[in-house]
């Protein structure tokens, strides 16, 4: 039977919690340096914030206070964890290699031959059909196991794509200071536990930092991470990870609502209910305001 003894491929919760932890403690961090720096200057701007200012004001000096600690990260005379986190963060950018659940499963998807991939495929789902009952030989299933094998690898070609790739020829500098927000970016993947189908709509929005993307390639962002085997969470989270890795911004805001066809079709929930994940981080986790505006945006139809 099939043994094409893959590289053990790492767990991706277990790699995106960390990775999550890690953006969640430098956003934290960069925060309150950036509190502090605005409390001596401007005296009082603080988590409560004077009336008259604005949540944007706070950003700046946020920004400010980011840019100046990537600064001194790169002179490499910082100490303490700070450094540490964004160090690991800088060389992983600039290495061009994404987190290591994408090139780890990418690598190890690359280097066995996809047609071969697709024929043994093919034989197991011929077995499938067979074990269904079905006649595998007659005319109208004849070229179902292929059929079925080649859609698979559709449906998961994101094991192949790379983000840095992706996007390395779309990151701008721009000075802009506002919310950036694509909404109903549609989205097709597969649940992890069936194997059927889930599908819906993404909304984005980040706060730049000196940096944009390119608007197409949050959709392709996206499409990478749902073109595997999903489950609604890890794909949202996947999402505001990649986009903050790419571009440091402020903060990011992801919000995802699908509607699964393991739980329609088997009866469990009724038609037309959606679910909803969200995952908010840097300003969008910390400043209520900026995240009540993102979901203003995001959820209005
Ligand atoms: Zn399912």
């Amino acid at each position: 039977m099939c043994d094409h003894s893959r590289p053990t491929v790492p767990d991706p919760d277990v790699e995106l919690e960390e990775t999550l932890r890690r953006l969640t403690f430098v956003r934290q961090t960069s925060l309150s340096t950036g509190y502090e720096r605005s409390d001596k200057n401007t005296a009082g701007l603080s988590d409560s914030q004077t009336p008259g200012q604005s949540p944007r004001k706070g950003l700046r000096s946020r920004s400010f206070s980011h840019d100046s600690y990537k600064s001194s990260m790169q002179q490499q005379d910082m100490n303490g964890h700070i450094s540490t986190a964004s160090a690991e963060h800088h060389t992983k950018m600039t290495n061009g290699a994404d987190p290591r659940p994408i090139t780890s499963n990418g690598v190890a998807a690359a280097e066995v031959n996809e047609d071969e991939i697709v024929d043994e495929m093919a034989s197991q789902y011929k077995q499938i059909i067979t074990h269904l009952g079905e006649d595998p030989t007659r005319q109208g299933l004849l070229k179902t196991p292929q059929r079925a094998a080649k859609a698979m690898m559709f449906f998961t070609k994101g094991y192949k794509e790379n983000i840095a790739e992706i996007l390395n020829d779309a990151i701008f500098d721009e000075d802009h200071d506002e919310i950036v927000l694509v909404k109903d970016i549609e989205m097709f993947s597969l649940c992890e536990h069936h194997l059927v189908p889930f599908m819906g709509k993404v909304h984005i929005g980040y706060l730049p930092n000196n940096k944009i993307l390119g608007l197409s390639k949050l959709a392709r962002i996206v499409e990478v991470y749902s073109r595997r085997l999903q489950v609604q969470e890890r794909l949202t989270k996947q999402i505001a990870v990649a986009i903050t890795e790419a571009v440091q911004p402020a903060g990011v805001g992801v919000v995802v609502e699908a509607c699964h066809m393991c739980m329609v079709m088997r009866g469990v929930q009724k038609l037309n209910s959606k679910t909803i994940t969200s995952t908010m981080l840097g300003v969008f986790r910390d400043d209520p305001k900026t995240r009540e505006e993102f979901l203003a945006l995001a959820l209005a139809k």
